[in-house]
């Protein structure tokens, strides 16, 4: 089989291991207690292919919250933080987060993935992982200090990036369903390859995935987005069937209906190279998730229109109404977090008008006020949103925007309307016209903010004040007396 993993596996970067203080320290601790002790998981895969980490993980086949603590001592590290229930202790070595925990066995239940516990060897332990790349161990013991304990090919599936699970990939899954979505997450972070046995138990376990919550499922689907190239781990969710299962929303875009010779373009993968598009210009994950829902909507408001073709009017407003429901589901932030996402989602097409040459100083100003802080963030999405495949057409596009963002800077240099404030607040409406709380104040608000944003007068306290009591007058009702200079 060809190497496909784009790490070099170099077993040699093992060999200093052992002299290294923590490492040295849990073999001491080993020697004295008389217990099998390893290093094991994520640090060793990591180790071995050169990828930064920063958390490791030790198995003793003994007790391992009594272990911890004397391996802190040892190295007079900080406070060892014990988890009884989970039969593991935790302290902090530098900015190292090492973990302890007894090799243990484990059974499960089909409803639950909380397995019951035994104590077990570290070949027990090494087969509840999910796995063959996280199941490597680095043994701490006297006779094969530093020596890779491997016993089901991890090391080979590194080397071609393969991953695989150490037994039967039915059991694994069902067992644990989080393991598939961590396949997709492993397969995308490190660009390696799910084997066709572990791949094809995952598409028939896909279903399992209802006993996994929803913070593990966005804590895993997070991760995918995080990459530097997310489109993977999208599509290897769909192909796996583990995207139905939690966001059928996505998959709705799959697909180019044609109607009279006339076609559109697949929304799915649109919106997966949008996707990878922002991912080149930000690591921001709420601006990727913006990415992910821009286009959400366009199944929903699809219409073959005669003499037009496909439109999908609107998809911007009910795509931002959608976000909610979506976020909600995944238990997801509902906070400003979400807003962000809401106000892109709701603006990506505004700058697209901003394109033309006759565009006016009101309209510039009016997405400034919308957008607010997100304008930066909304141009990344709309300049990500060019997935032309005609060289010269995306280039057009791109100098267009260009100059939409010159003409924003113009504009929010000489008018400051990015975090406008009115001049004149609802209190002061009140106190003016001796009004209690009403649907007028409202109104004469929206009148101000528009006269300002249209240019129609200056963002000043002075000319709002002139306007509020003209709309007042307009509408009805008379300022008090004395209320006719600004105050
Ligand atoms: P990362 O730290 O990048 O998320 P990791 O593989 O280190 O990746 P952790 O959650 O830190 O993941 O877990 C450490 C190790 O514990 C893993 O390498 C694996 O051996 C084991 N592990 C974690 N979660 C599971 C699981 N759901 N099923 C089986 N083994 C697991
Ligand atoms: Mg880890």
């Amino acid at each position: 089989m060809s190497r496909t993993s784009s790490y070099t596996v170099d077993p040699d970067r093992l060999q200093g291991v052992v002299g290294e203080p923590l490492f040295a320290a849990v073999a001491a601790e080993a020697a004295k207690q008389n217990i099998p002790a390893f290093a094991i998981g994520g640090y060793v895969r990591d180790r071995l292919i050169g990828r930064p980490c920063k958390d490791i993980d030790f198995v003793v086949e003994g007790d391992g919250i009594a272990f911890a603590e004397g391996v802190s001592q040892r190295l007079g590290a900080g406070h060892v933080n014990v988890f009884k229930n989970f039969g593991t202790a935790m302290f902090m070595f530098g900015d190292w987060q090492v973990e302890f925990v007894g090799a243990r066995k484990e059974s499960y239940s089909r409803d639950s993935r909380k397995p019951a516990v035994e104590p077990g060897t570290i070949k027990d332990d090494q087969e509840r992982r999910d796995f063959t790349i996280n199941a490597l161990a680095i043994s701490l013991n006297a006779g094969s200090l530093g020596a890779l304990v491997d016993p089901f090919g991890g090391i080979l599936d590194l080397d071609r990036g393969i991953l695989r699970t150490p037994l039967d990939p039915d059991i694994t899954f069902s067992d644990d369903p989080l393991r598939m979505l961590r396949a997709v997450r492993f397969a995308t972070q490190l660009n390696f390859v799910i084997d066709p046995p572990t791949f094809d138990a995952i598409k028939r376990n896909a279903g399992r995935l209802e006993i996994i919550s929803a913070e593990r499922i966005h804590t895993e689907l997070n991760k995918i987005i995080e990459t530097r190239k997310p489109s993977k781990g999208f599509i290897l969710l769909r192909d796996t069937l583990l995207l139905q299962e939690f966001f059928p929303e996505f998959l709705e875009l799959a697909g180019a209906e044609e109607k009279f010779g006339i076609g559109h373009k697949d929304n799915f993968y649109h919106t997966l190279q949008v996707l990878d598009n922002v991912c080149e210009h930000s690591d921001d994950l709420w601006l990727r998730w913006a990415a992910i829902l821009h286009d959400i909507a366009k199944p929903k408001t699809k219409r073959f229109e005669p003499g037009h073709g496909w439109t999908f009017h609107g998809h911007e407003d009910k795509g931002a109404r959608m976000v909610p429901t979506i976020f909600r589901r995944l238990k997801l932030p509902l906070d400003e977090k979400m807003r962000f996402v809401q106000n892109l989602v709701a603006l990506h097409l505004r700058p697209i008008a901003l394109t033309k040459e006759t565009v006016t100083d009101s309209a510039v100003r009016r997405l400034l006020f919308d957008a607010g802080d997100d304008i930066d963030a909304l141009m990344i999405l709309c300049r990500a949103d060019i997935t032309s495949k005609n060289e010269k057409k995306k280039e057009r596009y791109l100098q267009n925007y260009d100059v939409v963002i010159q003409k924003l800077r113009e504009v929010e240099a000489k008018d400051r309307v990015r975090n406008f404030q009115p001049p004149i607040t609802g209190e002061d409406i009140m106190r003016a016209f001796g009004i209690p709380p009403c649907k007028l104040i409202g109104d004469i608000k929206t009148v101000i903010k528009d006269a300002i944003l249209d240019g129609k007068i200056q963002n000043d306290r002075t000319q709002a004040w002139q306007l509020m009591l003209d709309t007042g007058r307009e509408l009805g009702t008379e300022p008090l007396v004395g209320m006719e200079k600004a105050q």
